[in-house]
């Protein structure tokens, strides 16, 4: 189908050379990731990137390949953070072209890839980025600059024991993101056997979604909820059931309680080691942001978030 599947021999041996340099290098110094390695990405100027795979999952979703610089490359991306890319988006009734930028978290981490980054879309018909990944072929290019965003895991790993995420749709990225990294460095990686100090992060994720095929990474979730043995939960829930009901948390949208029997537990001045991550949807984070405050006794949470705050916003 694609060169994914037969890169993942060659992958395994790199993860387990970077797992272990990585780990090391977090033990004995605060650096990140990307900085005993030829990063790609430059904060301030778009770069480009040659697309080399695509797969499609549906209709409208597919991972997108980009290459970097050479097969050692890291794109310089810390657990957290995203991309942004540029685009000359051409209105397809009057012709008129405008300038327009969108922000992506690759599915692929440094930590266990080198010489590529994933990107997993959404199509919508109307969108314009969208025109960008419905036309784009092998071979042809994207502007992209970074790293951005105000999250940065590697940073925050000893503060926060609990990770309680909130996401819908694509809002599962950044998500995704940080729950492999958790893994990569936790217990349950059987490439850091004889190691000690895991990441021993508990995490809980609720990811809703209109209809079952929207569900972006359900095999990958699912495995990894089965590798970590509780440290990591999935609640899915979706707006339109689907015949097997038995793995789906609620039909509907998120409620206080589905929250309570997630595990999330009214906060107090002094809890500092919980968090709560949200991304998708405005009516989920705006819906999900009153319901933290009135029912779960979290701090009003401001339009712009930052790191060490109890409720992130990505
Ligand atoms: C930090 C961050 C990370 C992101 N990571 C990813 C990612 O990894 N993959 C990804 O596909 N997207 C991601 N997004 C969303 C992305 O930035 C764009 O908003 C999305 O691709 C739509 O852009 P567009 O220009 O095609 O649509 P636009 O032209 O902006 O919107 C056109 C229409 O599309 C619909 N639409 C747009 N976005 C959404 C949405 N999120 N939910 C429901 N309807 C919508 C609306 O009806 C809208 O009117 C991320 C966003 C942020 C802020």
């Amino acid at each position: 189908m694609s060169s994914f599947s037969s890169n993942n021999t060659a992958a395994l041996a790199v993860i387990a050379i970077l797992a272990y340099m990585y780990f090391a290098k977090r033990q004995s110094s605060s650096q990140t990731s990307g900085s005993v390695f030829k990063t790609s990405l430059i904060k301030e100027e778009f770069l480009p990137f040659e697309l080399i795979d695509i797969v499609n999952h549906t209709e409208d979703i597919a991972t997108y390949r980009f290459k970097l610089e050479s097969e050692t490359h890291k794109l310089g991306l810390p657990i957290g953070q995203h991309i942004t890319i540029q685009y000359t988006y051409k209105n397809p009734e009057s012709g008129e072209e405008s300038e327009i930028i969108r922000h992506y978290t690759p599915v692929s981490l440094d930590l266990e890839t080198s010489g590529y980054f994933d990107l997993l879309i959404k199509k919508y018909p109307k969108g314009k980025m969208s025109q960008l990944f419905r036309d784009i072929k092998v071979g042809d290019h994207i502007k992209v600059r970074g790293p951005k965003g105000f999250y940065n895991y590697e940073k925050l790993l000893p503060k926060k024991k609990n990770l309680f995420m909130v996401c819908g749709g694509t809002g599962l990225t950044p998500m995704a993101q940080i729950i492999r990294g958790v893994y990569l460095n936790s217990k349950h990686n059987p490439l850091l056997d004889g190691i000690s100090n895991f990441d021993e992060t508990k995490i809980t994720l609720i990811y809703g979604n209109q209809k079952e095929e929207d569900i972006l990474l359900k095999k990958e979730l699912d495995e990894l909820v089965a590798k970590m043995d509780g440290q990591l939960s999935v609640y899915y829930i979706l707006d339109q059931a689907p015949k097997d009901v038995s793995w789906v948390s609620k039909v509907g949208y998120a409620d206080k309680e589905l929250l309570e029997t997630a595990g999330l537990k009214a906060t107090s001045e002094d809890d500092n080691e919980t968090q709560v991550l949200l991304c998708g949807p405005q009516g989920l984070v705006s819906g999900m942001k009153r319901m933290l405050t009135s029912d779960f006794n979290f701090p009003r949470v401001k339009p712009i978030t930052k790191m060490e705050d109890k409720v992130f916003v990505f």
